[in-house]
């Protein structure tokens, strides 16, 4: 049994490790999609920047998800529109919008390969109360001019041959892709402008980070720069500890198939409150993910490593949803996203010091925020500003509130 992802496991030519002292205007820790990203938009407005790896480009959270492309947070938008308020929420879902059509436009423009594919998103409830929120979200996002359309059980039942769901919705506007391909070829992309990627290069310390400059150290050498951004996601407390009470490491788990010739799924998707999810790749693979809270206590920390419990229950789920014949499992995996306390991603700089800025914490919905994420750091480097409304994504913030 392979212990790769699905998207890692193809051939790739990594960035050479660090072999000595270098500088750069602007130092990223963190090869995976945000890091990639902030490398990007850099490099496109012409600042010098360096990305150092601990391992591989996307070989994190970023190479080991399920590819889904949501607008939102993780919470249906009726809770966050209770928690943050109405325009928080409506913020919240167009910044996510924006990040979409942000990954659109990188795919059609650099000519990335990666399966992109704007299919729709179902979400669906495992229980009538469940689906009574589900309903009242599709009402508030329809009264704020996002399209969403409510699916009683029999339509599930009929649009996707799917049993035991109270009911759901339908987002016209999500998408999947493989993310591997996705982050790899931004990377190109983004050496092409000039950024400068070094791989199997831990940071293994902050040396310094304050207004004359920072210095970071790697086993082979020491780099100097201006500016540290901190895309280490789930990492982050082990690298800055001030954030380990903001960021918590969580677990998710993910099985694959060999490709199945009917198409049994058009459009991603995300059940129980975000904690089932479920795809059929362009080429027939069907690629099940979640099931923490089946686990939940020991779905925690940085090991990536499955578990019997939770792949049990994913085949579980396979073998009743998609009984299917000659269908193989090829790929099991597991991965660290990081979570924070509210839900919402931390982007910006570190309390007080603007040497040093960060996009971490997207509780499980990176591909929602993260390649806008990279570009709002990428501003505050160019401009020292940017439009996003930078306090609702304080690392200061601790705790759900308006
Ligand atoms: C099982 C699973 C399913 C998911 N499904 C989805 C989904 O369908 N849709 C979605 O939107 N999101 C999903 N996510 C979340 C998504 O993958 C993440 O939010 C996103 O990839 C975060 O990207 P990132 O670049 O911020 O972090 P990461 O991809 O984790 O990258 C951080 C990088 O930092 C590197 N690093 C850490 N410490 C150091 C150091 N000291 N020196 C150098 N490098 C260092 C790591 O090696 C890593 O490559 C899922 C996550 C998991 C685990």
């Amino acid at each position: 049994m392979n212990s790769l992802s699905l998207w890692l496991d193809k051939p790739h030519n990594p960035y050479p490790p660090l072999r000595q002292d270098s500088k750069a205007d602007v130092i990223i820790l963190g090869g995976g999609l945000t890091g990639v990203s902030a490398a990007y938009w850099l490099a496109l407005a012409g600042i010098d920047c360096l990305v150092l790896e601990k391992h591989h480009i996307a070989s994190g959270a970023t190479g080991r998800n399920a590819g889904f492309i949501l607008a939102g947070v993780a919470e249906h938008y009726s809770r966050v529109v209770t928690t943050l308020g109405r325009e928080k929420a409506r913020y919240l879902w167009n910044l996510s919008l924006e990040n979409h059509s942000l990954i659109a436009s990188l795919v059609e423009e650099e000519g990335i390969v990666c399966d992109y594919r704007k299919s729709g998103s179902y979400l669906l409830a495992i229980s009538p109360s469940e689906f009574l929120e589900i309903q009242e979200t599709v009402k508030l996002l329809r009264e704020d001019h996002f399209s969403s359309v409510r699916l009683p059980e029999a339509r599930i039942a009929e649009v996707l041959s799917l049993k035991g769901f109270s009911g759901g919705s339908f987002n016209s506007y999500d998408g999947e892709l493989d993310p591997v391909a996705f982050v790899r070829g931004l990377a190109s992309a983004a050496h092409r402008k000039g950024a400068r990627f070094a791989e199997e290069t831990p940071v293994l310390e902050v040396l310094q980070r304050d207004s004359s400059g920072v210095r970071v150290r790697t086993p082979e050498g020491i780099v100097e720069g201006e500016i540290l951004i901190l895309a280490t996601n789930a990492y982050t407390p082990l690298v800055e500890p001030s954030f380990s009470d903001k960021v918590f490491p969580i677990r998710g788990q993910i099985l694959s198939t060999t490709p199945v010739d009917a198409r049994l799924l058009d459009g991603v998707v995300y059940a129980d409150y975000g904690d089932r999810y479920f795809r059929q790749t362009l080429d027939g693979k069907l690629v099940i993910g979640g099931w923490r809270k089946w686990d939940e206590a020991r779905e925690v920390g940085f090991e990536e490593e499955t578990t019997d419990s939770i792949q049990s229950k994913l085949e579980e789920f396979l073998a009743e949803q998609f009984p299917l014949a000659n269908v193989e499992i090829t790929h099991r995996w597991a991965g660290i996203m990081g979570f924070s306390r509210n839900g919402l991603p931390m982007i910006g700089p570190l309390p007080g010091d603007s040497s040093c800025l960060v996009a971490i914490g997207y509780t499980g919905h990176g591909f929602g925020f993260g390649v806008r994420a990279g570009k709002i750091l990428a501003e505050l480097v160019v401009n020292g500003k940017s439009s996003a409304p930078l306090e609702l994504f304080s690392p200061r913030r601790q705790s759900l509130s308006r």
